[in-house]
């Protein structure tokens, strides 16, 4: 339960939905640069420097883990303590690694330069030097830019920034083009491949994916794009698209199989599929996902699960927990609550769910020792802590590195929660 000095009295609850909090303090969070680890594989010719310190080396080296590469598609091109005092031209520095680094690369067809914490301190214009060096490597190579410093952003917001980064690159529809569906957000190749094979059995077409796995197939946009989100934390790249004529299909995250099931719908509902062909499209899907749900439900009713705030997949995951599983939701924190993306997720988590948005790291620990929940799902920097306290943790960054959406990877979604409370009950007996 939240004690009621940190409610917000300006944020009301939702109707019947959860009660929601707001606090502000000190957050325990990635930056954004960690979304390069997902993104680097899905995009499969672009290249992402960090410009930054060592630390920022360090930050995509480790959560990258034990991926060595013979060719790595990211790199951190490091600012030195001369550059941040004024005494060299970062610009010109910029300049010579990215032409050494397209020189030796020939295979790089987008370049992604990052910003970081130091490059938005020493007040680097990364935009600026995107489109300076586009002109000089044109059309061979596009250059963008977006920043993933920790000042910005956390986490996932690394994806939004750079999805936003690729819209007004996105060329203009044909005039008169037949209606089309544009699914936004990293989903991995297999997912990808499912979704698509989905979308043609129930009609609608055409469908395309944004980021695409090739720098050069970017989708067209216009009045007659369509656009469903695969991730809820796209709210800039949401933005974006509508700004160029796109209408957004609203809908909740295709996690789990209702999430799948009316992600599907929502799409199939802009395009006139009648309600027999979507149930008879989705059966055998929704039946296999029931039947392999089924042995972690066994394991997981009744858990009492406290998400701290990290990826901004909380409020989906915690929906998929509670309705599908039957586990008991003691907190759901979230770093940011963006109320319309995320309106149909909301009318789905049971009454008076506690969800708090922001984060005041020590309050938010001191709830969750005194509420002793049986799964913590929370970041890397508070796992081992709270495992050393006597807690069952999962770790939220597997939920982003795992592919979780649709249909065939609901149990695995389940499974990742059913896991640490197995390895924990096997190591007390
Ligand atoms: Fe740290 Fe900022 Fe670099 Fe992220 S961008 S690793 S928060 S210095």
């Amino acid at each position: 339960m939240i004690p009621a000095a940190t409610r917000t009295p300006t944020l009301p609850t939702l109707g019947d939905g959860p009660v929601v909090a707001y606090e502000h303090g000190q957050r325990e969070v990635f930056c954004g640069l960690t979304g390069i680890i997902w993104l680097h594989r899905k995009i499969q010719d672009a290249f992402f420097l960090v410009v930054g310190s060592r630390t920022c080396a360090h930050l995509i080296q480790s959560a990258a883990g034990v991926m060595i590469f013979a060719e790595p598609r990211f790199a951190t091109a490091i600012i030195e303590e001369r550059d941040l005092a004024g005494l060299a031209d970062v610009n010109d520095e910029l300049d010579r690694v990215v032409g050494r680094l397209l020189k030796r690369r020939p295979d790089i067809r987008l370049l992604f330069l990052v910003g970081s914490c130091p490059s938005e301190v020493i007040k680097l214009d990364l935009s600026r030097a995107a489109a300076r060096l586009s002109r000089q490597f044109s059309p061979a190579v596009r250059i963008l830019s977006y920043s993933g410093s920790g000042i910005e952003t956390t986490f996932t917001q690394g994806e939004d920034a750079c999805l936003a980064s690729l819209v007004p690159e996105l060329p203009n529809e044909p005039k008169e083009s037949p209606p089309a569906l544009l699914v936004v957000g990293a989903l991995a190749d297999v997912i990808e491949d499912q979704f698509g094979r989905l979308f043609q059995q129930l009609g609608v077409s055409p469908v395309r994916f944004l980021p695409a796995r090739r720098a050069a197939d970017l989708p067209t946009i216009g009045p007659n794009t369509r656009f469903i989100l695969a991730q809820p934390f796209l709210a800039d790249t949401a933005k974006a698209l509508e700004r160029r004529g796109a209408t957004r299909i609203p809908a909740p995250f295709p996690i789990g199989v209702e999430g799948t099931t009316q992600w599907l719908a929502a799409a199939a509902k802009a395009w006139n599929v009648d309600a027999a062909r979507l149930a008879s499209v989705t059966a055998i899907g929704r039946e296999r996902a029931r039947r392999a749900l089924a042995r972690y439900q066994e394991e997981l009713a009744g858990k009492r699960v406290f998400l701290f705030p990290d990826s901004q997949l909380e409020v989906p995951l915690a929906r998929f927990l509670s309705r599908e599983l039957a586990m008991q939701l003691v907190e759901v924190g979230t770093p940011y609550l963006n109320r319309q993306l995320l309106a149909e997720e909301l009318e789905l988590l049971p009454s008076g769910t506690a969800l708090v948005e922001g984060q005041h790291v020590d309050d938010q620990i001191d709830r969750c020792r005194a509420a002793r929940p049986d799964l913590v799902v929370c970041g890397l920097g508070l796992a081992n802590p709270l495992e050393a306290e006597g807690m069952t943790t999962k770790w939220s960054i597997e939920l982003v590195f795992t592919p979780i959406q649709g249909y065939e990877q609901a149990a695995d979604l389940a499974e990742l929660f059913a896991r640490p409370l197995v390895r924990r009950t096997r190591l007390s007996a």
